[in-house]
């Protein structure tokens, strides 16, 4: 099995070479990843530029260190170096929750894998303030590897397009849990500051109303669960599309 892994934290992350250490277990390994930290990037792609790339190591394994996003990493990965029947993206610095879906390099990482066809799934581990250790999760990574090819949750096509498994990973885990994307209220905040030579500038900050519901992605990490979650590209409201059609 080839096995693809990215990630947006950049080539040099502990994160990446953790994972593609933990992924050499089941196939080979190529390593595609962008060349400086693009964490928060989303699913953004480059197109008002060329890409460039450099031949690098990470740890034992070749690597291309791309200037793009994480999206572009998988896309370059996929069509010029090697393919891939599996993308693995991570292990993110910070866990990738609820509504960090949206924002998460990540996660679009391995969503641009589904878009191409391709099972994927993207890790993140939960740090809150602590030293992050990469390389204590190894063996849990390879246990939720080993057990999503096993029981055949990378082969479900029942969505109508591979699969998309978000993971997030607590700091000491005590077992596994599926679970849905956490969906709470904010209150955005924009708090103002100003610099040493009194330059006035903004820091966004956001603090969720309600806490995580029981079966969540939140929750299950809260909770010092592995959380796995299914995700799908299609993003209809169902519901409100069979009233509108109504009306
Ligand atoms: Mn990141």
């Amino acid at each position: 099995m080839q096995i693809l892994v990215t990630n947006d934290d950049g080539i040099f992350s502990p994160g990446l070479q953790a994972l593609a250490e933990a992924a050499a277990r089941f196939g080979d390994v190529t390593v595609v990843a962008p060349d400086v930290e693009q964490s928060a990037m989303g699913h953004a792609i480059t197109i008002w530029r060329p890409l460039t790339w450099k031949k690098a190591r990470v740890g034992s394994f070749e690597a291309y260190r791309v200037n793009g996003t994480p999206a572009d990493c998988t896309a370059l990965g996929l069509y010029r170096w090697g393919g891939a029947d599996l993308v693995l993206s991570g292990i993110n610095l910070g866990a990738n929750l609820g509504h960090d879906v949206w924002h998460s390099g990540t996660v679009a990482a391995a969503r641009q894998a589904v878009f191409f066809g391709r099972p994927a799934v993207a890790f993140s581990l939960d740090i809150n303030g602590e030293e992050q250790d990469f390389a204590a999760q190894k063996p849990t990574v390879e246990e939720v590897l080993r057990m999503l090819l096993e029981n055949g949750a990378l082969q479900d096509s029942s969505s109508g397009h591979p699969p998309l498994i978000n993971v997030n990973l607590p700091r000491r885990s005590t077992g596994f849990r599926w679970t849905h994307q956490s969906v709470r209220s904010y209150s955005g905040k924009v708090i103002e500051g100003e610099d040493p030579r009194g330059r006035k500038h903004f820091w966004f900050s956001a603090v969720p109303l309600t806490g995580p519901d029981e079966g969540s992605d939140r929750w299950a990490v809260d909770n010092g669960l592995v959380s796995l979650t299914p995700l799908r590209i299609e993003l209809t409201d169902e519901k409100k599309l069979e009233k509108n059609l109504q009306k």
